[in-house]
């Protein structure tokens, strides 16, 4: 294993004992609201994020799973917090290429931190875990009142 494999192995499991924006959003705040679930590992998460205009104003989320999926979720709301839902869209896209099928992303600068899961698609048990919270923000932002579930 590399430094650099170090580097975000690091950066993955501190994430996940200090998960970053780890609250829901007041119901007054709360615009879009979807729930998700990954039954084969038993992530669960439950995602609040507050839309003005086209602009992700605030993000949170709350939930129980491994350490690969609360750390996506984790980065997740740090990456698309002041963000438009379009540039949320396309990092969704971007993200899943990336774990799904090894796609080394266009411009890698742009994922930052993101780039710490490229490693997950090694791993096809985890590469749902990863992408949970982002089927369940691509939920909430189109108004889907469905449970998310990734089976
Ligand atoms: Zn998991």
């Amino acid at each position: 294993m590399s430094d650099y494999d170090d580097l975000y192995q690091e950066l993955i499991l501190d994430h996940h004992k200090k998960p970053r924006n780890f609250r829901r959003l007041g119901v007054e705040a709360c615009t879009c609201h979807a729930d998700g679930r990954n039954p084969l590992c038993g992530d669960q998460i439950a995602l609040d994020v507050q839309v003005d205009g086209e602009q992700i104003k605030d993000i949170g989320f709350e939930g129980s799973g491994c350490a690969i999926s609360t750390a996506s979720a984790s980065l997740m709301t740090e990456v698309v917090k002041g963000k438009t839902k379009a540039e949320a869209d396309a990092l969704f896209h971007i993200f899943h290429a990336m774990v799904t099928q090894g796609k080394t992303p266009d411009d890698p600068e742009k994922m930052g931190k993101l780039l710490a899961f490229s490693a997950v698609g090694e791993y096809p048990a985890r590469v749902k875990c990863a992408t949970l919270a982002w089927h369940t923000l691509h939920a909430a932002l189109n108004g889907s009142h469905e449970p998310v579930t990734t089976e």
